[in-house]
């Protein structure tokens, strides 16, 4: 895909070369589980299912999760494991899914999120961004967030 996800609009092909984000065209997952120290309202009393995406457009120096944001670490997955993981964490009992720096992944995470929910998915998604991303990008959001609130 040519990708224009996020501000800095790199109209790069993925597939071939890498933007400044320098992510993958395939989703890279750094970790995911449920997690205790997010704002209280996220996660409550059973933790938040949060998934660590490789990589990030903003890249800040002082990034507290360097390794993931900068360094890339993590794996590369396909769309349905990424829906599987979706499920995996909601069978933990998770408040939500939380999408941890999810921006340059927003098309995969589009088409996983429609797997998952076609598969029994139904807790309230937590798009955790660093906001640097576009408002089509965001706008692309609607459906999926409409659906999994119907
Ligand atoms: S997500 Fe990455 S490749 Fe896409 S426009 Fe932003 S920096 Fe460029």
């Amino acid at each position: 895909m040519f990708c224009n996800l996020c501000s800095f609009k790199c109209n790069v092909d993925r597939e071939n070369t890498l933007g400044v984000c320098k992510c993958p065209n395939s989703v890279k997952l750094a970790r995911a589980g449920v997690h205790f120290w997010e704002e209280p309202c996220i996660s409550g009393s059973n933790g938040s299912g949060t998934v660590f995406f490789s990589g990030c457009n903003l890249q800040c120096v002082f990034c507290q999760n360097y390794k993931i944001s900068q360094e890339f670490f993590g794996k590369e997955i396909s769309v349905n494991r990424l829906a599987e993981v979706f499920l995996e964490l909601q069978h933990k009992n998770v408040h939500n899914i939380n999408l941890v720096s999810p921006t340059p992944y927003v098309p995969h995470i589009i088409s996983a999120l429609d797997i998952a929910k076609q598969n029994g998915l139904y807790i309230p998604i937590v798009y955790n961004t660093n906001s640097y991303e576009t408002v089509e990008t965001i706008k692309s959001l609607n459906r999926i967030c409409r659906c999994l609130s119907a």
